[in-house]
């Protein structure tokens, strides 16, 4: 199963896709961690995303293109995939319905997480992750279990994302709006589109995800 989480920075397409993961078998593919590794470790492509990254804007088009064509080839993509924050433009939407059709793979669903622009923003300000895992908390809607420590690792370090600051959400919601949005006209005249109330609760949208999954 080849799946497309669609949805505005802060949406909750990570918490959903580490979820779908775990209970499908299938490989999580975020696209902005791919990015942050490199970044991280000061390749080449790291040093040009860097201070893009950091603006709010997105990278150019071939970059990411030709990262996540190399990562979909990867062996535990054999069961299928959920890309988390790929495709971003048309021009990458396209270049993705050719990588696909070129290995006789399909895409099975595309999911929109449907959420308000001022709730994105205190989720975005509230975000840290488990410095160790990865796994993602939030300030009001989940804190680790003992204060401080990971749930799922018992890690003790947290990170927050440069690019959470406020200054740098509006760019990114920007972004959004002007260059990702139009991916949702593109999908439902595939007839993949389905769209689900991601201001639920996090449980809910789950269910929600499933549901649409199952049909
Ligand atoms: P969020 O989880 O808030 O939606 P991501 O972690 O997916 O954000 O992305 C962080 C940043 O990485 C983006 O603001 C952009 O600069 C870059 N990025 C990630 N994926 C893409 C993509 N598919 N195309 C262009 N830029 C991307
Ligand atoms: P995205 O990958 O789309 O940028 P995340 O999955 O990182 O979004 O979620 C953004 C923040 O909001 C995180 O701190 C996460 O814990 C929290 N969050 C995710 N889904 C929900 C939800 N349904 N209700 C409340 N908070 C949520
Ligand atoms: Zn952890």
């Amino acid at each position: 199963m080849n799946l497309i989480l669609l949805g505005p920075p802060g949406a909750g397409k990570g918490t959903q896709a580490k979820r779908l993961q775990a209970a499908y078998g299938i490989a999580q593919i975020s696209t902005g961690d791919m990015l942050r590794a490199e970044v991280a470790s000061g390749s080449a492509i790291g040093r040009e995303a860097k201070a893009i990254m950091e603006s709010g804007a997105l990278v150019p088009d071939a970059m990411i293109t030709a990262m996540l064509a190399a990562r979909i080839e990867a062996p535990d993509c054999a069961r299928g995939f959920i890309l988390d924050g790929f495709p971003r433009t048309l021009a990458q939407a396209e270049a993705l319905d050719r990588m696909l059709a070129e290995k006789g793979r399909r895409l099975d669903h595309v999911i929109e997480l449907r959420v308000d622009d001022a709730a994105l923003v205190e989720r975005i300000s509230g975000r840290f992750t488990c410095a160790a895992c990865g796994e993602g908390y939030h300030d009001s809607f989940k804190r680790p279990k003992v204060e401080g420590v990971c749930d799922v690792c018992g890690g003790t370090a947290f990170v927050r994302r440069a690019d959470d600051r406020a200054e740098t959400v509006a760019a990114r919601l920007e972004a959004y709006h002007r260059q990702t949005a139009p991916l949702l006209p593109y999908y439902r005249a595939q007839g993949r589109l389905v769209s689900v109330d991601g201001m639920a609760a996090m449980d809910e949208v789950t269910r929600q995800i499933e549901a649409a999954l199952a049909r």
